[in-house]
């Protein structure tokens, strides 16, 4: 199969990692669908010539819709990216169950989802590469984010189980795991607590979205078509 052929799924790619794997992999010959959680971002889409449809992994009724639309017109998707993600942080004495549940729900619970789904398009092909973005966070635990660190991990455990259930039918699931990224989820971040940040960084900067899609693309490629179960760290040397 060549990429002309291939079909790839990436959710929230309307901005950040998403929107950067998007374009690398659209350069390299894929057809991309994306997704984005309103019409705005699927209009940021469209003018990259990607084709875009809602999806809010906080909602059961989004996803069943998604899925019934990805089943009818995208039959042969061969590739899926596990992108979208929140953090919506507190340390845990402070932590609101709603807040704990949301992000489990868009992160954890989402990237079960949506695999399953897309799964089955994959398995009748008996070919497929599913790659889920999970975080330094999961490694090395960090204050604030027990919520996100948790469905990080969990996405980790969660991947290399599937690897072992669907090796068989020449599907790999890997996650890529990046350390800080200069995207919108970053940008909260105030320039002193980029400062401390980066000084535990031994490449001594943030990372950009594309380094992270140029992995991502690696994996997808034939180049990696030996590596699964795997979760690839990419941070600037943030943990060794
Ligand atoms: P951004 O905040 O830049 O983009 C997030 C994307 O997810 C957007 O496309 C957004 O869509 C989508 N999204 C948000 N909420 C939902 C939802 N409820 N349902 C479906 N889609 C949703 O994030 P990044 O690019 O920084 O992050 C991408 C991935 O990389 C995430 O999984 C994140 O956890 C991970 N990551 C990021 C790091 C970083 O430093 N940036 C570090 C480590 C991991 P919309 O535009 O419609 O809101």
């Amino acid at each position: 199969m060549n990429n002309k052929t291939k079909k790839v799924l990436i959710t929230g790619s309307s901005r950040g990692i998403g929107l950067a794997t998007a374009l690398e992999l659209k350069k390299s010959g894929y057809e991309i669908i994306g997704t984005a959680t309103s019409k705005k971002g699927i209009d940021v889409l469209s003018k990259k010539g990607i084709s875009g449809i809602i999806l809010n992994l906080n909602s059961d009724k989004s996803i069943d819709t998604f899925l019934k639309k990805i089943t009818d017109q995208y039959t042969d998707i061969s590739i899926l990216i596990n992108n979208a993600g929140i953090t919506k942080d507190n340390i845990v004495l402070k932590m609101k169950d709603d807040d704990w549940m949301d992000v489990i729900n868009i992160l954890l619970n989402g990237t079960f989802k949506i695999s399953k789904g897309v799964l089955k398009l994959m398995l009748k092909k008996r070919w497929g590469r599913i790659v889920n973005i999970t975080s330094a966070s999961a490694a090395i635990g960090n204050k604030g984010q027990s919520n996100y660190a948790a469905a990080k991990s969990g996405i980790e455990a969660f991947s290399r189980t599937l690897a072992k259930e669907v090796g068989s039918r020449g599907i790999t699931v890997n996650c890529v795991s990046p350390g800080y990224v200069e995207t919108d989820m970053t940008n909260s971040l105030t320039e002193l607590q980029k400062k401390i940040i980066v000084k535990q960084i031994p490449l001594n900067r943030i990372g950009e979205a594309k380094e992270v899609a140029k992995l991502i693309s690696f994996i997808v490629s034939d180049k990696g078509s030996y590596i699964t179960g795997q979760t690839i760290h990419i941070n600037g040397g943030l943990h060794i």
